[in-house]
């Protein structure tokens, strides 16, 4: 399995890695700065750098639904090889953006009681939809967001192990994603101190400031029992 750098630190940009399966889905390495698809955040895009100094473009990362291992996808792998060493380097500004909403998003669950249905990280957008029979108001949540982001909350991660997460299911916010559980039997917890804490595989700011300011973009009303929440940078 692919060793996840991303996930001890989220601010590393490249990484040298060594080929270790060329499939018809991508390219494997025995480790990683890319963030695969999940958990409502977009695969991470970037560059693969080959020894002899060729530049090719990583279009997506992704995990493998049935085994979780994740892999590169490159337009064309015909240059490349197993065992090859080669350097992998993220498009970090397009990371950056996603690392900023993901954060942004669990300042929202934050503020708002009720379970969160789904959600979903993009560039220029992120939402999540919640469990919620009232309806909500723009613009206070837009102010009581920005307070969080201008409080500066500095943000910790933690493992814990299956069993334990177990024993706290309301550490859970999301019915529909679960956190990535790993052979090891540990799971990450991220918390920004005194806000929020909850169980998540996802790449993170170190302290809310980062996220910048931000506005709450548009509350849709999704079926009976659903409300939508549509965050983006205000910039
Ligand atoms: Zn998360």
């Amino acid at each position: 399995m692919t060793r996840e750098l991303f996930r001890e630190d989220s601010y590393l940009k490249s990484c040298e890695a060594t080929i270790t399966a060329v499939t018809e889905a991508g390219i494997e390495t025995d480790q990683s700065v890319f963030y695969p698809h999940g958990g409502g955040q977009l695969g991470d895009m970037g560059t693969l750098i080959t020894a002899a100094g060729d530049r090719l473009s990583i279009s997506d990362t992704r995990k493998d639904r049935d085994t979780g291992q994740q892999y590169h996808v490159l337009d064309s792998t015909n240059a490349l090889s197993q065992g090859d060493n080669v350097t992998l380097e993220l498009d970090w500004p397009r990371r950056y953006r996603l690392m900023r909403f993901h954060s942004c998003l669990h300042m929202l669950c934050s503020l708002i009681d009720a379970p969160v249905t789904s959600g979903s990280i993009q560039v220029d957008r992120a939402r999540l939809d919640f469990d919620l029979k009232d309806p909500i108001d723009k613009e206070p949540l837009t102010t009581a967001l920005n307070e969080l982001v201008t409080r500066n909350v500095s943000m910790t991660t933690r493992w814990i192990t299956d069993a334990e997460l177990d024993a706290q299911p309301e550490l859970v916010r999301t019915m529909s994603v679960q956190p990535p559980r790993n052979a090891q039997g540990t799971i990450r917890l991220v918390e920004f101190e005194g806000v929020d804490l909850q169980p998540c595989g996802g790449t993170h700011v170190a302290s809310t400031a980062e996220i910048g300011a931000v506005r709450i973009q548009k509350i849709e009303k999704k079926g009976k029992q659903n409300r939508r929440i549509i965050v983006v940078f205000d910039e």
